[in-house]
């Protein structure tokens, strides 16, 4: 069927088709312009083909640190050596140092910053805080900061972060060790949604902490931005180096302790019993196994030691460090074969998470490090951790906190069971993007939550067809059709972007979802991705980086995809606007002999050729109405074929009934491929693919001709809701007959 239309369009369509476009149509040049201009330009740091160039560096910041939790005050000291490694070609100055915990001094700017009336519902801790009494301190209190030989080093607070002076030039090459000591309170999470801090349980009198951002970081330096120092107001999340921790952290003897790396005494902070358990989980692959039970849990929750142990943990290679501790934790772990290596799959939780996280949490990482170990690169680390913390979805590496609470009565909604496999999966999954795959999270939301979501959904699927999962792209079409003045463009930066869930979550992964489904296909589309992936592991990519590998790796020019999907808002709606019947002849047409006139030709030196003409039009004489099967009964048809077509085409063209134009309307802005079902009066199907190129030379309309022996009884696009159409009414052919609901109003009133 292929050649033969392309026979005919060739022989017949194309001296007219083509006329019509150059009269009707305007070349659609900006939409298919390439990113010059948005893209920064390659160089000996970043290649053209979006790979790290030959002169790629990164700095490398190694932290020595001993940590005092104080459960009874909820306060948190540290004292840190930290060594900055100079790998850049430049020469410092000073070091930028974020101090996070400051949004939570009561001077800090965030609130400031906002413009906002008042909620319509306030947690009664946070009203407090808010509006009565003293607000909370919270904040680095910073006791010194020094060079290695106890000297002051001089140092300026502005917000969230602190410029130290060095002594002296840092030249390229070169490292400088230095040492802070601080302190803060820690804050009760559960109050201005913090990323971690403290729940505290009335009901037994205890504490549960995640801990994060809780000691002074360096900030990134690099060939992009310089010092990425950028205030941190809350939303957009953490720019980091990659760097070796040594970290003692001391607890109440009675809490288990789970964090970032090894736990290099492990067996000591464990009873004989656990410790034996614990052996046994490493080569268990099947299940997990319970290691501190509940029993041993609700025992702890009574005790209030007041001794106290230090856990020493060690970490290579990772880009932060966080915690969780507790006097009623409860831990489980399961054996993962990733690759040659095992990891270990580890959830902490209070009583208060079951059933529901002895049964499903570990199952949930367990899933989520088989199929992103599948989607991207292998699991680097040796284990993964998810610590159920109240109203929690938080990512560090290896160690991620997570929602999904039972009542109190131990019963729970399919709704709750859910989001909470659905935020392991992802917080677990942050492990590649960014933790690994390092992007500037204070810039581009996108880049981690985006890829991310797009990872998660494609591994809930794997654990359940049908889960519901975010990424869909008819999930982004309320979002998309909305108030345009809410909603800003994926590349915006992301303390700047109205609606984070859908600009940096969905969005983008509603966009990669379209890549794989429906515009680069399954191949293409993983390789390119397990190529961005892995060439940028253990590096800070940046979009530019992702748009070009995607394009370097798969031989697909996405320019115009990138451009409409993350650089504006503008929507895909496409549509059937004109379906025409033809039937066929040998006579040349008045509109064929006017055609040729008017280029200065003669049509009599064209023929033989068969002619279209439009069941609709004028030509379509009383006579040549009456034949029911054009290609049967027009003498001269046959007549030609014996001269022209080959046997094989010769039959083909004979079993040729039917002859369509369709007309393709484009009222939204974005340019997208054309996905059409046609259905035949036999009830066949035939799905066709018109890639985003078909618009090229026009942006509102395009035709498309079909050659069938079959008679169409409907024309449906985009029938899978694939690419996020955010008009489906005018998806049909015939148009399916809606009555608006103006004139339902209309009719109703009329008949009161
Ligand atoms: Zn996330």
């Amino acid at each position: 069927m292929k050649k033969l239309t392309y026979l005919l369009s060739f022989l017949l369509i194309s001296v007219v088709s083509v006329a019509q476009e150059k009269k009707e149509g305007h070349y659609n040049i900006s939409k298919f312009k390439q990113l010059y201009e948005e893209l920064p330009t390659s160089n000996s740091y970043r290649t053209a083909s979006g790979a790290p160039g030959h002169e790629y560096y990164q700095q490398k910041v190694d932290y020595k640190m001993d940590i005092l939790l104080d459960d009874e005050n909820q306060k948190i000291y540290g004292e840190e050596i930290i060594t900055y490694h100079n790998n850049s070609p430049d020469k410092l100055a000073y070091l930028w140092v974020q101090l996070d915990q400051n949004i939570r001094a009561s001077d800090a700017v965030t609130k400031d910053i906002k413009a906002s009336g008042p909620s319509i519902i306030y947690n009664p801790k946070k009203f407090t805080q808010s509006f009565l009494g003293k607000p909370f301190d919270g904040g680095f209190k910073l006791d010194y900061v020094k060079d290695i030989n106890d000297n002051d080093l001089s140092h300026t607070i502005n917000g969230t972060m602190m410029r130290i002076d060095l002594p002296q030039i840092l030249n390229s090459g070169q490292n400088i060790s230095f040492k802070i000591k601080w302190w803060y309170n820690i804050p009760d999470h559960t109050v201005n949604r913090a990323r971690s801090g403290y729940e505290h349980f009335k009901e037994d009198g205890n504490n549960s902490y995640v801990i994060a951002q809780f000691f002074p970081r360096l900030a990134v330096y690099n060939d992009v931005e310089g010092w990425q120092n950028l205030q941190f107001f809350g939303k957009g999340e953490f720019t980091l180096e990659f760097g070796d921790y040594e970290v003692n952290i001391t607890t109440p003897a009675d809490h288990v302790l789970e964090g970032t790396g090894q736990i290099l005494n492990r067996k000591e902070m464990l009873t004989k019993k656990q410790w034996k358990r614990y052996e046994e989980a490493q080569t268990s692959y099947d299940q997990p196994v319970i290691i501190v039970t509940q029993e041993e849990a609700e025992e702890s929750e009574k005790g209030f030691s007041k001794k106290t142990k230090t856990w020493k943990l060690k970490a290579e290679n990772v880009r932060d460090f966080a915690f969780a501790s507790s006097r009623k934790f409860i831990l489980d772990a399961q054996a993962v074969k990733i690759g040659n290596e095992t990891v270990m799959a580890i959830s902490v939780y209070p009583k208060e998470g079951n059933p529901l996280w002895e049964e499903y949490s570990t199952k949930a990482v367990v899933n989520t490090l088989e199929s992103y170990s599948e989607q991207m690169f292998n699991y680097p680390y040796h284990k993964a951790i998810s610590v159920h913390a109240k109203q929690q979805g938080m990512e560090y590496p290896m160690i991620c906190w997570n929602h999904g609470r039972p009542k109190p009565d131990g019963t729970y909604s399919t709704r709750t069971k859910n989001g909470m496999i659905s935020v392991i999966t992802h917080e677990v999954g942050h492990n590649w993007f960014p933790m690994i795959v390092n992007s500037d999270e204070r810039q581009w939301g996108w880049m981690d939550e985006g890829l991310n979501t797009f990872a998660q959904l494609i591994a809930e699927q794997k654990l359940e067809k049908g889960f519901p999962s975010n990424g869909y792209p008819k999930g982004v079409v309320n979002y998309m059709s909305g108030n345009q003045d809410g909603i800003s463009p994926i590349m915006t930066k992301h303390d700047n972007v109205y609606q984070s869930g859908p600009n940096a979550y969905s969005k983008p992964a509603a966009g990669l979802y379209m890549l794989r489904e429906v515009i680069m296909g399954h191949q293409l589309f993983d390789m390119a991705f397990k190529t961005y992936a892995e060439r940028w592991k253990f590096k800070h990519p940046t979009p530019a980086d992702f748009f070009r590998t995607m394009e370097d790796a798969s031989g697909t020019d996405l320019d115009w995809f990138w451009r409409g999907w993350f650089y504006t808002t503008e929507v895909n709606d496409i549509g059937i606007k004109d379906v025409k019947k033809y039937v066929v002849t040998d006579q040349p047409t008045e509109r064929a002999k006017n055609m040729f006139r008017r280029y200065g030709a003669n049509i009599e030196d064209y023929l033989p050729a068969l002619f279209l003409v439009n069941t609709d039009s004028e030509e379509f004489t009383d006579e040549m109405s009456k034949i029911e099967d054009p290609s049967k009964d027009i003498p001269f048809l046959n007549e030609y074929l014996a001269d022209n077509f080959s046997p094989e085409e010769r039959e083909s063209l004979k079993a040729t009934k039917y002859f369509y134009e369709i007309v393709f309307e484009k009222p939204g802005g974005l340019v997208m491929p054309i996905l059409v079902d046609y259905v035949y009066m036999d009830g066949s199907t035939e799905s066709k693919y018109y890639p985003a190129e078909v618009w090229r030379f026009n942006d509102s309309e395009v035709k498309k001709i079909l050659a069938s022996d079959k008679e169409i009884k409907e024309i449906i696009v985009d029938p899978n809701q694939l690419t996020a159409d955010v008009n489906t009414e005018n998806n049909s052919w015939p148009k399916k007959e809606e009555d608006s609901q103006f004139d339902q109003f209309k009719n109703d009133t009329v008949k009161n």
